[in-house]
């Protein structure tokens, strides 16, 4: 792609660097905003900024947050015996649309994957162990994506809790092997929460 501008040309690069942007639309986008005037990109950078400053992830869960204790975690209506693990905040968001779910979340912050470098210490697991080892959660139910990954994940975590006095449960896979949480409808989602099983069932099928 022949640029006429070095800064035309230095704004479509830094935006095709987002996923799923392409430097074609990388060009639509830039041009759409020097249409626009000037004050909307000054809110866009702006907001993406004080974003990027200020943003903080809840001492509790590790969802993202704009305090210290996210408003789940700090909710009284909420039942903190009953906690479910996810990858990230996305399936946060999909399972409080299902509105059927009461209890609290853990956020890992990804999935265990060897080939993408990721281990273990780089998610959030320790603060769940310590949490079930210090006897104030009743069950955790794993509400992770079910790709080799998923699995792998949940069982590291099982392995860990197994033997304290907590219940363990998984989504019913009424998802699909391979899809991602947020992509489930509502309906599916809140069912397959409703209907979970016990994990050690789970791991037959494996
Ligand atoms: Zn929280």
């Amino acid at each position: 792609m022949e640029f006429s501008s070095k800064l035309l040309e230095r704004a479509v690069n830094e935006m095709a660097q987002l996923p799923g942007i392409g430097k074609r639309t990388a060009l639509r986008l830039v041009l759409h905003l020097l249409k626009q005037p000037k004050e909307q990109t000054e809110q866009f950078t702006s907001a993406l900024l004080k974003m990027r400053e200020e943003i903080k992830f809840c001492k509790k869960c590790h969802n993202i947050s704009d305090v210290e204790i996210c408003d789940i975690c700090s909710n009284p209506s909420r039942d903190g015996s009953v906690i479910c693990v996810v990858e990230d905040i996305r399936d946060v968001m999909a399972l409080e649309n299902t509105g059927m779910f009461k209890g609290l979340y853990h956020v890992l912050g990804g999935k265990i994957s060897p080939i993408d470098g990721v281990g273990p210490s780089q998610l959030n697991i320790n603060s769940l162990v310590e949490k079930v080892k210090s006897g104030a959660v009743k069950e955790i139910i794993f509400a992770l994506s079910s790709t080799m990954e998923g699995d792998t994940t949940n069982f590291y975590i099982y392995k860990q809790i197994k033997d304290c006095e907590v219940i363990t449960s998984t989504i019913a896979r009424g998802i699909a092997i391979g899809d991602e949480l947020e992509y489930a409808d509502e309906v599916t989602l809140g069912r397959s929460l409703i209907h979970r099983i016990p994990f050690e069932n789970s791991l037959k099928n494996m």
